[in-house]
């Protein structure tokens, strides 16, 4: 038997996801956001669940290439543009969109010597302060673009920072309106965020990531409880050992659990290297035997121990749920001090991936 961690990706949950999101953007089109290896879900996993995209957007070549090895031949944009002029052979070899944040970029892609244009996505930066032209510099890189022969279609994109608080996204989006009433150009501004909460950021496209997975663009589950997504990652093992426990007996490196009466632990074969948080501390949800506990102790590389205390009928071969449909993974990483995001994305490459199309088909073997 193959040591017991493992992650199911729910196809029927990401399809779910993209068809909600479908209806939340109404007339726009859609890029689904698949960067970090569609954000630890494998691309060629999330693939078939996502073929009603009207584009992928992405940052790595080598993504961008397996999806058109999978034989997608829609959009694929590159989020963050090209980083040497080298880089646009493979633009005008794969057709790809890419993003133009700098006037170098600009240049290199007039300079260069292509079979057909370029389709662009000029970006203007709106207050992130990372990428972007600045807002009085738009209109003279747009007069560039628009002469070259080498560029084809130019979108207006920019990214929020905010759309996911209480700051919100008047300001960025005064700007695009303004800028929008000096250049004849479609719009992508959305995050998923803003395509959940800003319904007048829609415009053209939107680049939804997260929500696609079923986690929450702000890093708390109850934002989005109510929306009907569905987590699409589920992380999982089983108790390997168990150990009752006297008062005073300690738990792991540096001892820093102390168990304060007689209590059983049970010792689950997942660890930091399978991408579940070292910093998660004690406390931190779990399940076990789809009973809500908590873990003790330190997270080690391979290992983690949980309180069998809430389960008393547990032991080796319980089934562990580390996050999943019954617990998001955005209550595990609140926990831990970060994001779902941060989470999925860090699956470890060690972790045998199945996704519910693979299970029909070795059931029907
Ligand atoms: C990652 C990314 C997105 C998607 O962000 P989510 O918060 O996951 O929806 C959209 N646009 C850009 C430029 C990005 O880098």
């Amino acid at each position: 038997m193959p040591r017991p961690v493992q992650a199911e990706i729910s196809l029927a949950a990401l399809r779910h996801n993209l068809g909600l999101i479908r209806q939340k953007a109404g007339r726009a089109r859609i890029w689904s956001v698949v960067k970090a290896n569609a954000y630890g879900h494998g691309i060629a996993n999330v693939f078939p669940a996502l073929q009603n995209s009207d584009g992928f957007a992405l940052l790595d070549f080598n993504e961008a290439i397996r999806l058109r090895e999978l034989g997608w031949q829609g959009p694929i944009l590159l989020l963050e543009g090209f980083f040497e002029p080298d880089d646009l052979a493979l633009i005008e070899q794969y057709q790809l969109t890419t993003a133009v944040h700098s006037f170098w970029q600009l240049a290199a892609i007039v300079n260069a010597r292509l079979r057909r244009p370029i389709d662009i996505y000029l970006k203007v930066n709106s207050g992130m302060n990372r990428l972007g032209f600045a807002p009085d510099r738009l209109h003279a890189a747009w007069l560039e673009a628009s002469a070259s022969s080498n560029i084809g279609d130019i979108t207006l994109m920019t990214h929020f920072a905010s759309a996911d608080s209480e700051t919100g996204v008047a300001a960025p989006m005064a700007l695009i309106n303004a800028l929008g009433a000096e250049m004849p150009l479609s719009h992508c501004l959305a995050n998923s965020a803003a395509t959940l909460w800003h319904p007048q950021t829609h415009a053209d496209w939107v680049r939804p990531g997260i929500v696609l997975y079923g986690a929450s663009p702000s890093g708390r589950w109850q934002d989005i409880a109510d929306t009907g997504l569905k987590p699409v990652m589920r992380l999982s093992s089983q108790i390997i050992a168990v150990q009752p426990l006297q008062p005073g007996d300690r738990v792991g490196y540096g001892g820093r659990y102390c168990a304060a009466g007689s209590q059983r632990i049970g010792i689950v074969a997942c660890g930091y290297a399978d991408g579940y948080p070292r910093h998660a501390p004690g406390g931190t949800p779990v399940l076990v035997d789809g009973v809500k506990t908590a873990i003790v102790g330190t997270v080690s590389m391979d290992m983690l121990a949980v309180d069998l205390t809430p389960c008393p009928a547990a032991g080796i071969g319980s089934p562990v749920e580390l996050w999943g449909a019954a617990l998001p993974v955005d209550d595990v990483a609140r926990a831990a001090g970060t994001l779902g995001y941060e989470l999925l994305s860090a699956l470890a490459p060690r972790v045998p991936v199945v996704t519910d199309q693979n299970l029909e088909v070795r059931m029907r073997g």
